[in-house]
């Protein structure tokens, strides 16, 4: 036997579960919407789908609009992030997390995260609250709730606003408690690769009246809720989604309850033999997150069970055997360009300062993760043990003939 990377035969030819994934339901409401003639934001599906979600999470309001980012970004506009004002947001994210702080004109503080869980670490965020805090954004990495007792005591103590970027984690329930529901604002996406998609969009959610009209308006040019058209109170912008997004997330909406139900036991099963596997690690259930979506799986790999071969050739080996594994982000947030200090602040403004040097910041969990991780995707789940199997025997080979590789390790 040959690895697929040398010319053998590969494990699996035949593709996994196809993400997005549809079908005649999504088909029909798009039509209706088509022949309706409204097809903007003021078409009625787009309300029926507020409902859907806000019910699916236990949730006073929901207010959709055009994407995760510029829900992040409302949010913290709701909630009167202004020049200046700090919030603290993991590295290990999507960079959305961080530049909606930017785009407010506030001042990410990136702090640390959980080695098992991957997200925030309620420690480090305590230890980096400053005068200028003003809230947490936490993110349920992967779809994995993030300890959300902590962190909302950390909050209470120090007066914080937290809002949850819930991006990954469309359904997942901490202690009987669906996400969403323990900042002042959740926010989603349903950006194409999300768990719930229609190509982009996104939704925000909160059970405060207040905040959930600030967040309309601000999506509806500052209009009010049932008020004239042509009568403006706040600044705001047109972040609407289409009465077609609406069309197809009502449909994925439904879905979603037996896809996660799917997805969790095929992660189980991966889990339960992979204890008896050396060289990649899978997290532990964490029992207080009672359903987990799981938009993620994050391996963590270490090479010296692998002949020595290097993440990235591991993956580039796993790809040809027909496993379309994926290494983590290259490296955490703030190594990114656009926080170089050349590229700040975001505004001219005096108040504006970096509360740290973005350039020579060093997160050390989040740098390992980085190097370490591996991600498999939530398609990958959704379809039969027999997939979990075949992901298993790709890992067991290119483990048993890893030796045969390090020669391609310097061609990259
Ligand atoms: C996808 C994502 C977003 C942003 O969503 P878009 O709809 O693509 O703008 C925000 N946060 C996280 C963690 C994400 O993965």
């Amino acid at each position: 036997m040959e690895l697929a990377l040398l010319g053998g035969k590969p494990v699996r030819s035949t593709p996994f579960t196809v993400w997005p994934a549809f079908g005649r339901e999504e088909e029909e409401a798009l039509l209706e919407v088509l022949r309706s003639g409204s097809w903007g934001g003021y078409n009625e599906k787009v309300e029926e789908f507020e409902a859907a979600f806000a019910a699916l999470h236990h949730v006073k309001h929901a207010i959709s609009c055009a994407n995760g980012t510029v829900a992040l970004e409302t949010a913290l506009r709701a909630l009167g992030v202004v020049c200046g004002d700090e919030v603290i947001v993991p590295p290990f994210t999507f960079v959305a997390t961080a530049t909606a702080v930017l785009l407010c004109h506030g001042a990410p503080v990136f702090v640390d995260i959980d080695p098992e869980t991957l997200n925030l670490s309620p420690e480090a965020v305590e230890a980096a609250i400053t005068p200028r805090t003003k809230a947490v954004i936490a993110v349920h990495f992967g779809g994995r709730p993030a300890d959300m007792d902590a962190l909302g005591a950390i909050a209470r103590r120090h007066n914080l606003y937290v809002v949850e970027d819930a991006a990954h984690a469309h359904g997942a329930v901490w202690r009987g408690v669906p996400v969403g529901n323990f900042g002042v604002v959740g926010t989603f996406s349903f950006q194409a690769f999300k768990l719930v998609t229609s190509g982009e969009g996104g939704v925000m959610v909160t059970n405060d009246a207040a905040v959930a009209s600030r967040l309309w308006s601000y999506c509806n040019q500052g209009r009010r809720k049932g008020g004239e058209w042509y009568k403006h109170f706040t600044l705001g912008s047109n972040y609407r989604l289409t009465g077609f997004q609406a069309a197809i997330l009502n449909a994925q909406l439904r879905k979603l309850p037996e896809q996660s139900r799917i997805r969790a036991e095929n992660a189980d099963y991966l889990r339960s033999q992979l204890r008896s596997f050396s060289g990649l690690a899978m997290a532990e259930r964490d029992t207080r997150a009672e359903r987990e979506p799981y938009y993620l799986v994050t391996l963590r790999y270490d090479p010296s069970c692998f002949s020595g071969i290097s993440r990235d050739l591991f993956v580039r080996a796993l790809e040809a055997e027909g496993v379309p594994a994926q290494r983590a982000y290259p490296y955490p947030l703030y190594r990114n360009p656009v926080f170089a200090r050349r590229n700040l602040p975001p505004c001219a403004c005096e108040s504006w300062k970096a509360p740290q040097d973005y350039e020579t910041l060093c997160l050390p969990e989040s740098e390992r993760i980085c190097h370490e991780g591996i991600w498999l995707e939530h398609s990958l789940f959704l379809g039969t043990r027999q997939d979990v199997d075949d992901i298993l025997a790709a890992f067991g080979k290119v483990q048993r003939l890893a030796a045969s590789l390090p020669s391609l390790q310097e061609s990259g």
